[in-house]
């Protein structure tokens, strides 16, 4: 690529009708088409909650708080953006209201606006214009994708809307479109495809003053060409702008499935961008041949206390879907809630597993349920990846059951333990403010050599993305060390503990960081890969 400053193009996706339509999964698809035409491409979601990040924030309430190598604390919409364009996010890529005013009210306070009345229009929609323009500053990009978190009609995002109205103006005719994800219902009972839903979706968004260029219709069925005329019409757009987004298999399919409804081709003809290249998907479709076509299956218990809501592990999930396809084997993934687990019904519940992963977490509660689950993957020489809180339930349950340590703990959990094998880091303990002050984002960390981790990254050095304020106390190193514990990785700065393993042991490895938000499609973690082909040899074995 030249060294040539871009200047880019602007594209807004906004949603209607109701959330979850998957405006992320679009969003990314179409990036990815762009891209596979060899623009330089990026995403942003612009979120409008309150909060200045999510990092606040129960995964119960938003899914997963997604760590960028910067060490922003993001929505997981931007881990869809990386594992799809196998392109690196940053802060500037998610922006809430909260930090849109944080920052306008810290210039308030400075006496930036001195003399001034502060208002929504025009402080905030200049704070949110400067941080949308931002990225095109960079010079990096040809096309920057801005997804408005939430749907039409929400007060919450007026502001958002307002200023994708004004920026129209400010960017001039051709260097911005807007597209609106909308749902095209089904009544069973009637056998017919709704429109109005998306019709006064639509409205809305006239009454905020933008006229989406391009609607995209998530359906249930495929969209005849009347219906796709009778939206065009009503919702006064071009009705080769009336794109079909059928329901999939899998996520990876949207892209070839907006291809195939021209949606890049579209958006580069409004764009005013002339590119007559082929998008080049080959290796983005040997992804799909292997992830469809499985010769192997492996069963992995996924042990958190976030179960019941999916999202809360997404780019666990998805790095699970990428070293499956890797390993041509399709993994299964068995929830077990933390809090069900004992001692006593352990072997019950991790029956017939061929590998378990004890998830990242926060807090008490499940925490006697992950060890008990270390414990006997440990002993019965079943594949274990632990995550974060995953590596340190594994040193305490290795200090209390091999190393004799009663009741050693995480001082997380147990402030007054006589044996902190986890203790919190000496950088965190004068912190008292919560919002982003863990140790958050990349981190560099150094091999052993001979070790499983070594084998597995087939390199001296790594840099992985953290987010955690406990770690390995190094006053019990050589005690682990000793009785069959490796450490397998560390940070050089500081000596911190990076990587547990286990020796004489098929697979058991802790990592301090989190693997799963640098896994993509096209580089598979691997860590997973390595765990998912240890988990089919285990399978292999049993029969
Ligand atoms: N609660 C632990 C810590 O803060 C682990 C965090 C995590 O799993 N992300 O160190």
């Amino acid at each position: 690529m030249s060294g040539k400053q871009k200047t880019p193009k602007y594209i807004f996706v906004t949603g209607g009708v109701t959330s979850s339509l998957g405006k992320g999964i679009i969003a990314s698809s179409l990036a990815k088409l762009l891209q596979a035409r060899g623009l330089s491409v990026t995403i942003q979601k612009l979120d409008p909650y309150l909060n200045v990040d999510p990092g606040t924030l129960n995964p119960y309430e938003h899914g997963e708080c997604y760590v960028t190598d910067d060490g922003a604390e993001t929505d997981l919409d931007l881990g869809h953006y990386e594992r799809f364009l196998n392109v690196r996010t940053s802060q500037i890529n998610n922006v809430t209201t909260g930090r849109i005013y944080y920052n306008v009210l810290n210039k308030e306070r400075k006496g930036e606006f001195l003399g001034k009345t502060v208002q929504v229009i025009p402080h905030i929609t200049d704070e949110i214009k400067r941080n949308i323009l931002d990225l095109g500053e960079t010079g990096k990009y040809d096309i920057i994708i801005t997804e408005i978190g939430g749907c039409v009609g929400d007060i919450e995002s007026l502001p958002f809307l307002e200023s994708v109205r004004q920026l129209k103006w400010d960017l001039g005719e051709h260097n911005m479109l807007t597209i609106h994800l909308t749902l095209i219902p089904y009544l069973t009972s009637a056998g017919e495809l709704k429109t109005k839903p998306t019709q006064h979706s639509v409205k809305q968004l006239q009454e905020a003053g933008l006229q989406p260029d391009i609607l995209v219709c998530r359906t249930e069925h495929s969209l005849p060409i009347d219906l796709k005329r009778k939206i065009a019409l009503f919702c006064n757009v071009d009705v080769r702008s009336v794109i079909e987004a059928k329901d999939a298999r899998t996520i990876y399919d949207v892209p070839l499935l907006m291809e195939k409804e021209k949606l890049d081709q579209r958006v580069l003809y409004m764009l005013d961008i002339y590119n007559d290249r082929e998008a080049d998907l080959g290796e983005w479709k040997r992804f799909l041949g292997r992830l469809k076509n499985p010769v192997a299956q492996v069963e992995i218990g996924l042990i958190g206390k976030y179960v019941e809501l999916k999202d809360a592990y997404k780019s666990i999930i998805e790095s699970f879907i990428h070293a499956g396809a890797e390993n041509e084997c399709k993994v299964r993934i068995k929830w077990i809630h933390s809090e069900n687990l004992s001692p006593e019904n352990i072997q019950e519940k991790l029956d017939g597993l061929d590998g378990v992963l004890v998830a990242p977490g926060f807090g008490e509660r499940g925490i006697e349920g992950k060890i008990s689950a270390v414990r006997y993957v440990r002993e019965n020489n079943i594949p274990f990846f632990g995550i974060c809180l995953g590596m340190q339930m594994a040193v305490i349950e290795f200090a209390r059951n091999v190393l004799g340590l009663e009741n050693a703990h995480s001082t997380e959990m147990e402030p007054d333990t006589d044996h902190p094998v986890i203790d919190l880091m000496e950088s965190q303990q004068s912190v008292s403010i919560k919002g982003g002050t863990m140790r958050l984002g990349a981190y560099e960390c150094a091999l052993k050599e001979g070790s499983l981790a070594k084998r597995i990254y087939q390199r001296n050095s790594i840099s992985e993305r953290h987010r955690h304020r406990w770690e390995f106390n190094n006053t019990f190193r050589e005690d682990f060390e000793k009785n069959g514990i490796v450490i397998s990785g560390t940070n050089t700065e500081n000596n911190l503990v990076e990587i547990i393993e286990l020796q004489n042991h098929p697979f058991f490895l802790g990592v301090q960081f989190h693997p799963e938000l640098k896994s993509t499609v096209l580089e598979p973690h691997p860590i997973f890969v390595h765990f998912v082909k240890a988990a089919m040899e285990y399978a292999s074995n049993k029969v």
